[in-house]
């Protein structure tokens, strides 16, 4: 349902409940989803003639945890300038006093899909290792500014149907922890690294853990580590990969290592198993070098 109110610059839009104040610049305003700060919708900007995506922070300042997330995002966007990373064309808030200020909208490029919607149907091996060859530019291009995402997860990255590829946002604020939310939204644990569930200290290659999975889900067709809940996502990684060495268990916090030592011992499954030759598409006929196997 939309509902259109005016005033002299701001136009507000109704959509699915989200109240959108926008400059009248943006027009035919339509949601494309929802992620854990709020809503975000399609316009069309009639300065730049162009598609964006605008994405309205929620109630930005309702605790330090949201604060603090709303200017990490505002201040890595700026700072970040990548082709694999969404750029920030414009933001702005609808409200003309400090007395007032409440919202944050962010003015991005806009994308055609998240990678949820392309991640399960039939990739060929271009388009698997070219969205995969994205992913590493982005995450490394992230790293070599000291950013690390550790929450990447399919929604996070939106495509192209040039089979372009953008990383979204830039994970989790330090002090959100694991359980940043308290709103309805739904928080995607699946691609977490060993490191962030269990609270432990962390580095770089916690996001290759998570590049693992997504290309891991591009391959099998399903999510790898499916945990209903926090607890249940340890369960299903050691179910499959197996209960992790000892050098890992002294890493950990004495309560959670006494938690983790009494759980049942799993063997783990070898790789070819787990992806076996004929899960991979078959070699590509244009390019010689992509192939499942020599
Ligand atoms: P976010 O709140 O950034 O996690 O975004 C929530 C959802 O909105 C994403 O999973 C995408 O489906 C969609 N979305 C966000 N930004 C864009 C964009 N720039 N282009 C296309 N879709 C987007």
């Amino acid at each position: 349902m939309k509902a259109f109110f005016f005033d002299k610059m701001f136009e507000t839009v109704v959509l699915s409940d989200t109240v959108f104040s926008v400059p009248s610049r943006y027009q035919k305003l339509a949601p494309l989803g929802v992620g854990a700060q709020g809503m975000v919708c399609s316009a069309y900007d009639t300065v730049t003639q162009q598609n964006v995506a605008i994405k309205k922070l929620s109630r930005p300042f309702q605790n330090v945890i949201h604060a603090k997330r709303a200017y990490r995002e505002f201040k890595l966007m700026k700072l970040v300038h990548h082709k694999n990373i969404i750029a920030l064309l414009n933001a702005f808030t609808p409200q003309a006093s400090l007395e007032e200020f409440q919202d944050v909208y962010l003015v991005m490029e806009l994308m055609d899909a998240n990678l949820c919607q392309v991640i399960t149907t039939e990739l060929d091996h271009e388009r698997l290792s070219y969205l995969l060859y994205q992913i590493l530019c982005g995450i490394k291009h992230l790293h070599s500014a000291g950013i690390i995402h550790r929450d990447l997860k399919p929604s996070n990255i939106v495509v192209k149907s040039d089979c372009t590829l953008k990383i979204l946002d830039f994970g989790l604020a330090r002090t959100a922890g694991t359980s940043f939310m308290m709103s309805p939204y739904v928080v995607t644990r699946y691609y977490r690294a060993p490191e962030v569930i269990l609270g432990m200290s962390y580095k770089e290659n916690v996001d290759m853990w998570s590049v693992g999975c997504i290309m891991a889900e591009m391959i099998r067709g399903e999510v790898l580590f499916p945990g209903s809940d926090h607890v249940n996502q340890w369960n299903k990684i050691i179910e499959l990969l197996g209960t992790p060495s000892l050098d890992f268990m002294m890493r950990l916090k004495p309560t959670v290592r006494n938690y983790v030592e009494n759980l049942t011992y799993f063997e783990g499954s070898p790789f070819h198993e787990l992806f076996p030759d004929e899960f991979f598409p078959s070699g590509s006929t244009d390019n010689d070098r992509l192939r499942a196997c020599p």
